[in-house]
């Protein structure tokens, strides 16, 4: 297994068959290890699973929404004040994400942004259609459409492996782009057989797979409705669940 991803939360914002909000960890031999969206209970998911929260070297959020980035105050409380971190950590953000991170950390802890740690954070905000790189793996980001945030969907380059991540969004055709040919696409399946606004339709994700061409396919992010449809294996691709590792 050259790399792999490991679910924290496979959920969706309203807790949906008691998951956890999202929330991945991808580790591989050629890059350091990363996460992939930090939804609000990203501790418990680091707690449940017995995951090391030092070991994370990058953070990367698509967009800013509490079941998506609202774990990051927690997870940089816990480093400072638990795990006792000493190793920098980066957090990728879309655009405006370092003053809302900033906000959101003075509410939730006040005096927690700006208090003195024994580690650096760097806050980088990622442009569409630009190209980063964090300790061996680069991605691009592709803008969706997820209400009036400037969401995004990401391209990961992890040594020779591709992954792809549709974040939320409804169908737009820039996640063609970010998922071509990718080792692993892993798309939000809230809806299926139904369109709902800023959500993607499982539906979308098969008429397009064609052109899309990704050797693997997993849901994550699923409504409870879609959920219910999982249990009954009649989902076309299958579907994330907390502490499910998956190869890529
Ligand atoms: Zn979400």
């Amino acid at each position: 297994m050259t790399a792999s991803l490991f679910f924290a939360g496979s959920g969706d914002a309203f807790g949906s068959g008691g998951r956890l909000q999202t929330c991945m960890l991808v580790q591989g031999e050629s890059f350091g290890d990363f996460l992939l969206d930090c939804g609000s209970t990203a501790m418990i998911g680091f707690r449940r699973f017995s995951l090391d929260p030092n070991a994370v070297k990058n953070v990367f959020i698509t967009h800013l929404h509490g079941d998506h980035f609202g774990g990051l105050p927690f997870f940089i409380l816990d480093a400072q004040l638990v795990s006792k971190r000493e190793a920098p950590l980066r957090i990728f953000l879309p655009e405006g994400g370092a003053q809302t991170l900033e906000t959101t950390m003075e509410v939730l802890f006040p005096g927690s942004f700006h208090s003195k740690k024994k580690f650096q954070i760097e806050l980088l905000e990622m442009k569409p259609g630009e190209k980063y790189e964090a300790d061996g793996v680069s991605v691009t980001p592709f803008p969706v459409l997820h209400g009036a945030l400037k969401a995004l969907a990401l391209r990961f380059e992890c040594g020779e492996r591709i992954l792809a991540y549709s974040g939320d969004t409804e169908w737009v055709e820039e996640l063609v782009e970010c998922a071509v040919g990718a080792d692993l696409f892993v798309a939000e399946g809230y809806a299926y057989g139904k369109k709902i606004k800023f959500h993607l339709d499982i539906a979308d994700v098969e008429e397009n797979a064609g052109r899309i061409g990704a050797k693997n396919y997993l849901l994550t992010h699923l409504a409870r409705n879609t959920l219910a449809l999982s249990e009954e294996e009649r989902l076309p691709y299958d579907a994330a669940y907390d502490g499910m590792r998956v190869g890529f």
